[in-house]
């Protein structure tokens, strides 16, 4: 019987299985990152739209077997894996026994050379509650060298808004648990503009998780996605959402300080000592090929988009030579393609190759780079703009549009679009 929380996500149409889309393109350029998604959480906070489900301990062994089916028939699209990233759900939920037969399988099917020499990266997602001495033990073993711990806030009146159960304490503990592991690498991932939440609050977290003196710090605005509680509970009036001033000072601050900290910007929400930038989403955002496992993944290659199937009782059910089923396939449409490259590239600090942003505008269309100019010159005269000739990349102001920009952008790419 599913429970309260997977009957929220409908069932939606499948479009048959993710072998109809990556068959053709095996002995192509093979992919060097693997994402997968455990979908268990202990309970389910208020804010989060991503799948999961209150883990009963009743189909961790059964998803493992499935999940592992799956790596078996993606593993001949990969070559030497640069990044895996596992995340959810809550990876650290599952038991240590169940995360050794997925770590010997992406062993015996997945060249991790790169991995275990350390210039590759293998990332798990954990929440302070569920981090132990023998799971890190075992994921170290298994070639984990990297944990992105979601501490969310320090405060307890906030993480109760968010309903977000874990005692702040046990932050430093997670981290302390890896690094005594053995793993090397550590990030610490914060939310701000919680309703109610006031400068000085948000500075109190923000200096709590730099003393940890982790080499990467993720701090995301709280955002209100649909048909979450949260989003039901504004509607309801419960709360206000941040004022937008208050949450551009919110964000100004965290520059300032994790520049003081020795961090720098390298994406909107994320910041890293030089060289400790997560590389698994680096390859997101510079739209190279990533395979995906587990019920609701996305994958990416060849310019092909697809989702798995997102509810577990139907991830576990569905099985086509170990691939899920797939709800949503986008195929290679050089438009789209460009558009997820400027909506991404827009974000990070490295920005995007101007001359490789007018070429693939003009073979879309030239009247597209007219107006891409257009657009350029209005952001230009906010100041928004760096005057890097090469890169198109913004400076500390723009960063707070850079949506904007982005959005801005992208509509240029829009035959129908006018500048008014
Ligand atoms: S633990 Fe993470 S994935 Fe699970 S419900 Fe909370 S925010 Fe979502």
């Amino acid at each position: 019987m599913p429970d309260d929380i997977e009957i929220r996500v409908l069932r939606q149409r499948s479009l048959g299985s993710a072998r109809t889309v990556l068959a053709p393109l095996t002995g192509s350029e093979p992919v060097r990152s693997l994402y997968f998604h455990v979908p268990f959480c202990a309970h389910k906070c208020h804010y989060c739209d991503f799948y999961s489900i209150v883990d009963r301990q009743d189909r961790q062994a059964e998803f493992t077997d499935r999940l592992c089916r799956e790596l078996d028939a993606l593993a001949p699209l990969a070559g030497p894996l640069d990044t895996i990233f596992v995340g959810g759900g809550t990876p650290t939920l599952l038991a240590p026994h169940l995360w050794q037969q997925i770590l010997e399988r992406l062993a015996d099917r997945f060249d991790l050379a790169t991995i275990r020499e350390g210039t590759g990266e293998f990332t798990i997602e954990a929440n302070p509650e569920t981090v132990t001495p023998e799971l890190m033990r075992t994921l170290a073993a298994g070639g984990v060298n990297r944990v992105s711990v979601g501490a969310q806030s320090y405060d307890k009146r906030h993480l109760i808004t968010l309903e977000r159960r874990h005692d702040p304490a046990n932050v430093a503990r997670a981290v302390e648990l890896a690094r005594a592991a053995g793993i090397a690498r550590q990030s610490v991932d914060l939310i701000f503009a919680i309703p109610g939440q006031t400068l000085e609050d948000w500075a109190n977290d923000l200096a709590r998780a730099l003393a940890l003196g982790t080499e990467h710090i993720s701090c995301y605005a709280l955002t209100y996605e649909p048909g979450t509680a949260m989003t039901a509970r504004m509607a309801r009036g419960e709360f206000a959402p941040a004022d937008h001033d208050l949450e551009a000072d919110l964000y100004e601050h965290t520059v300032t300080a994790v520049r003081a900290a020795g961090l720098e910007r390298y994406e909107v929400s994320n910041f890293a000592r030089p060289g400790a930038e997560c590389r698994h989403n680096m390859a997101y955002w510079r739209q190279h090929d990533w395979l995906a496992a587990g019920p609701s993944a996305s994958g990416n290659m060849g310019g092909h988009r697809w989702k798995n199937v997102p509810r577990l009782d139907e991830y576990l059910e569905g099985e086509d030579a170990g691939f899920a089923r797939i709800v949503e396939h986008e195929p290679p449409e050089p438009r789209r393609n460009l558009a997820e490259w400027i909506m991404t590239g827009v974000r990070l600090s490295e920005g995007l190759d101007r001359a490789a942003l007018r070429a693939r505008a003009e073979a879309i269309e030239p009247a597209a780079v007219d107006r891409l100019d257009r657009a350029l010159a209005g952001h230009d005269s906010h100041g928004w703009i760096s005057d890097d000739a090469d890169r198109l990349r913004l400076t500390d102001a723009g960063f707070l549009f850079a949506d904007r920009v982005a959005a801005d952008l992208m509509a240029c790419l829009d035959p129908a679009h006018s500048l008014g």
